[in-house]
């Protein structure tokens, strides 16, 4: 069943030039009449994007082979941004090589000291480029410019602060053991964070004097090529960093290539044991960060309103697609209800379209595909018997857009209690006390995130170490910090990103 707004109900209200005003005059459910809504305020910054990107490779820009390049799509309006090349076994092959030559050469025998100069230069440069960056990153991938520039990019510059800091430290990171680098280390990254993982891969791998060579996703390559550029402005020895752009072939062309000493993954879950697959018996080491189901409990002891607030940022940031958002609400069932009418009043104040709008809460989705699945999985939601509510609202005409939702009546056998929607709507599920919260947070086959909502502290804690989860927030949701690592249990993974831990996997201990 479903009530409220519609997938399907677009109109010219929302989109384009008045992407807000499907919002005017509602706020916290309270109808203001006309003219309170906001107006438009679209990021007037516009990045110099060329139309055509070749790959990275020692230092050089290198072109795409006749035939082998595509369009990265701007997904808020279904238009082409710029063409990038399609990287095959022969440019996989000169970025190995090249990474080789770097990592034997100068950089693996740099002083810790020197790497970290060269990092520190990279941070600066991400900060001083910053808002150009952000936008760049909303308009390739759709995510709306107040998280890119708010969130995505203080972070991927602190993660750059952060590694450097460590490059000359890396003895005490380590007591009483010799850290050196494992090599040439071949990175894949997905579309939902595409900066934020090249910084969490990258930063790391270059502090404990690996080189890199990296393929970014396929429908989000932009602002990775622009790191490339950051990189030379930098003075980064050539090699030391290589940038291709492909799609799935050519990271699988990365994983299997001989001369690669390291793979670390981040995307899905199906991808990851594939790749497992691809590097078992050989002495490639191997870090996977995959999928999510993560579970946001609330208890009825908790400060509501604090908790609806923390439950929109769980579901809703990035639109959902995010490995560890809070899918499954998991609320205590003397609170579902007042819990649910205080979500439904603020999904009505959610302000849905353009990504560059300053005011846009909510983005478009990642890709006509991405799309697709969404849509797939809330049918399957619909038809197993679960109530669909979602936002009031048109959606702009042109993109990818889905509206903001959540299901109530469901049930842990439910797909969409199972598997991973990566957008914009959360599945309700209910529980008596907190030993039922714990099985039903950890009924999943992946264990990456969690989040903890009550007054009381020892519940909290208690609860906290039931969970099987590689992080848990307690009373907020999705924050994230360069000092804290970062990673999954189960069929979320292994291997940890951020903090001194993120450096484990980039070093080999004598
Ligand atoms: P994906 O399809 O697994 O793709 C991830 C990356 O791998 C992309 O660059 C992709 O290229 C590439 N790829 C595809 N097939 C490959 C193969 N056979 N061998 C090597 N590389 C291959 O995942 P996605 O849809 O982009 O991203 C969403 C998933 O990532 C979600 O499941 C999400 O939970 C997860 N994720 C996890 C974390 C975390 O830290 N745990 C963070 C963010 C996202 P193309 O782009 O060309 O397909
Ligand atoms: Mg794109």
């Amino acid at each position: 069943m479903i009530s409220g707004g519609s997938q399907e109900r677009r109109g010219p209200a929302a989109a384009g030039a008045a992407p807000c005003s499907s919002q005017a005059g509602a706020v916290g459910g309270l109808d203001l009449g006309g003219g309170w809504g906001y107006a438009p305020s679209v990021e007037s910054l516009r990045p110099p994007i060329r139309g055509e990107y070749g790959f990275f490779i020692d230092g050089k820009w290198r072109g795409a082979a006749e035939g082998k390049t595509f369009a990265s799509l701007n997904p808020a309006t279904g238009q082409g941004l710029a063409m990038v090349g399609e990287a095959g076994a022969e440019e996989v092959d000169l970025a190995v090589a090249a990474a080789r030559r770097a990592y034997e050469g100068e950089w693996s025998r740099m002083s810790g000291g020197e790497r970290g100069k060269y990092l520190f230069r990279i941070a600066r440069l991400i900060q001083e480029k910053a808002l150009e960056l952000a936008v760049l990153e909303t308009m390739d991938g759709g995510k709306p410019i107040r998280e890119s520039r708010d969130v995505d990019l203080p972070l991927v510059a602190a993660h750059f602060f952060y590694y450097a800091g460590w490059a000359d430290k890396l003895g005490y990171a380590f007591p009483g053991r010799r850290p050196r680098p494992v090599g040439v280390v071949g990175q894949i990254i997905p579309w939902n964070f595409p900066l934020l993982m090249l910084a969490w891969k990258v930063a790391p791998a270059l502090a404990c004097g690996n080189t890199v060579v990296l393929k970014a996703a396929e429908t989000t390559p932009l602002t990775a090529l622009h790191f490339a550029r950051i990189c030379e402005e930098a003075g980064l020895p050539d090699g030391v960093v290589n940038i291709l752009t492909g799609a799935g072939a050519t990271g699988e062309a990365l994983v299997r290539h001989p001369g690669v000493d390291k793979i670390a993954f981040t995307g899905s879950t199906e991808v990851g044991k594939q790749i497992a697959a691809a590097v078992a018996g050989s002495a490639k080491r191997l870090t996977l960060e995959l999928g999510g189901k993560g579970a946001n409990v609330v208890f009825a002891d908790a400060p509501l309103d604090q908790a609806v607030e923390g439950i929109v940022q769980g579901i809703y940031l990035n639109a959902g697609q995010v490995c560890c958002a809070g899918s499954r609400l998991l609320v205590e069932e003397s609170v579902h209800d007042v819990v649910v009418g205080k979500l439904r009043d603020r999904l009505a104040t959610l302000r849905v379209g353009d990504p560059l709008d300053k005011n846009t809460d909510v983005g478009a989705i990642n890709s006509a595909a991405q799309l697709a699945k969404i849509r797939s999985l809330v049918a399957s939601g619909v038809a197993e018997g679960a109530e669909l509510f979602q936002a009031p609202g048109a959606l702009p005409e042109q993109g990818f857009f889905f509206s903001p939702g959540f299901f109530t009546q469901v049930t842990p056998s439910h797909r969409i209690a199972r598997e991973e929607i990566f957008g914009p709507v959360l599945s309700i599920l209910t529980f008596r006390t907190p030993q039922e919260a714990a099985e039903r947070a950890n009924n999943t086959c992946y264990g990456l995130s969690a989040g903890i909502w009550t007054d009381k502290g020892g519940k909290m804690f208690q609860l906290a170490q039931q969970i099987k989860a590689g992080v848990i927030w307690a009373n907020t949701y999705n924050k994230f910090d360069p000092t804290s690592p970062f990673g999954g249990y189960k069929e979320s993974g292994f291997g940890r990103e951020g903090g001194r831990q993120g450096l484990a996997d980039y070093v080999v201990l004598e």
